[in-house]
């Protein structure tokens, strides 16, 4: 299949040509001709299958004809979690639509206010904000949406863990009913299937399983390994891999500083990027990490989110997440369109309950490889696959207080799961249960 054939006309044909894309991804043969069409639209899929592309084009190709866009309003309107996401998605906006005049621009939290009430006064086509930012401009009267057309909800699902929901509803409250309605998440949760019923009238699902993903372009594996050895065994895989560039996840901002720091002890060159830092910070440790200036980036999850890095190789969980959709997330970093990558995880014998629940949620098991010398004196766990299918985590109240405060904001607690319920018991006897044959 390629682009010409799913109805989009020469100007952006000419511009997704120059970006060197032949042939359309999955999601983009899905969902360019729907959203073409005018449909409402919910698709299961992650960064790095070529989702913004498959939602961007189509909209770049709609908003191309029709009317003009009036001075303070918006004809389409992209919600996004995070500034680096609703920063990506803009600059894709101006790529695809570089031969086009459709306008967009990009507004988020953490910089001043008054240059985007600046910039909104002269209207725009098509709008890319986190929902705090936006209803703050909303509520100062910069943006007004009845000449709205399409809506989208990109990475829903983080948005939600994000606590803002109830930004998002307040922004649905005030947007004209008759508009098309696309909604992205890399998980289908009860939560989001709440929010799709409220939102879509007839809605076409595209599926586009996280197994299928990580399955593809990623060769997953974990290193059993005792906690204070996590920090040695990744300078040895960086060094003796003399991998070029790698991302490493951390769960918690101060571990993510202190690893960085210890990294850089080690001469390897490395920099810490999470909620705290403030947007200059964070968008310099990008572009220093993109452009090679720094080896290693050491990120938090939601700093993390969305951040599109061509060509990144390995991927290294420096700690499980607590939230196993997460780990689609992270290694969803590497072996994007198409390319392969690598993503490791550095597991302690603590983090049994977390590696379990991963592997339920993949419906495989991890392969595991032991380091030499770092023989774990803690015992991982062996595996037991658990084939009953995810349970999805309905978040709790967030005080509205804490909604807008980047990291902080993660407001669910997700239920732990008992690492006895992988072993033995209902789904052992029952025989629906696959244990690891590479467990150690
Ligand atoms: P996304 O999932 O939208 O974050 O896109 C992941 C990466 O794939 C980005 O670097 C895109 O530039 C790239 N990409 C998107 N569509 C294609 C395509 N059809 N062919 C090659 N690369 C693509």
């Amino acid at each position: 299949m390629s682009f010409t054939s799913l109805g989009l006309s020469a100007p952006i044909l000419k511009a997704i040509h120059e970006q060197g894309y032949d042939t359309p991804s999955l999601i983009q043969a899905k969902a360019i001709p729907v959203v073409l069409e005018g449909k409402d639209v919910m698709a299961i899929a992650q960064t790095g299958t070529g989702k913004t592309a498959g939602f961007t084009l189509p909209i770049l190709e709609r908003l191309s004809a029709g009317q003009r866009v009036k001075n303070n309003y918006v004809r389409a309107l992209i919600l996004a979690p995070t500034r680096e996401l609703v920063a990506q998605i803009n600059e894709s906006l101006i790529k695809y639509g570089r031969y086009l005049n459709v306008s967009s621009c990009a507004v988020f939290g953490g910089v001043k206010i008054n240059p985007q009430l600046l910039r909104l006064r002269k209207g725009s086509d098509i709008l890319v904000a986190t929902p705090g930012r936006l209803l703050d401009l909303y509520n100062q009267n910069a943006v007004k949406f009845s000449q709205l057309e399409v809506l989208v909800l990109d990475e829903a699902d983080r948005m939600l863990d994000m606590g803002f929901i109830r930004d998002i509803r307040k922004v649905l409250a005030v947007l004209p009913k008759q508009r098309q309605n696309l909604l992205f998440s890399a998980t289908f949760t009860d939560a989001i299937r709440e929010l799709t019923k409220g939102l879509v009238n007839h809605l076409i699902e595209i599926f586009v399983t996280p197994h299928d993903l990580t399955a593809q372009t990623v060769e997953q594996s974990i290193y059993p390994v005792d906690k204070h050895q996590k920090a040695p065994v990744l300078v040895r895989l960086i060094k003796e891999g003399n991998w070029r560039q790698v991302l490493v996840f951390n769960r918690t901002k101060h571990g993510a500083n202190k690893l960085a720091h210890y990294l850089n002890e080690k001469g390897i060159s490395a920099v810490p990027m999470h909620g705290n830092k403030s947007q200059g910070a964070r968008t310099k440790a990008l572009a220093d990490f993109k452009a090679g200036a720094v080896r290693v980036l050491v990120a938090t999850d939601i700093a993390a989110r969305g951040i599109d890095i061509p060509q990144l190789q390995q991927v290294i969980n420096f700690d499980l997440p607590n939230v196993s959709e997460d780990y689609v997330h992270r290694i969803g970093r590497t072996g994007r369109a198409g390319e392969t990558g690598k993503a490791i995880s550095l597991v302690c014998a603590d983090e049994a309950a977390e590696l379990f629940d991963i592997e339920r949620l993949i419906q495989q098991v991890l392969t595991r490889i032991e380091m030499e010398g770092f023989k774990p004196s803690n015992r991982l766990m062996a595996s037991c696959l658990d084939l009953r299918p995810t349970r999805s985590k309905k978040p709790k109240a967030v005080d509205s207080g804490s909604q807008r405060s980047g990291e902080n904001m993660r407001h669910y607690k997700p239920s732990k799961s008992k690492t006895s319920r992988y072993l033995g018991g209902k789904s052992h006897k029952s025989g629906n249960g696959i244990c690891g044959n590479n467990a150690n």
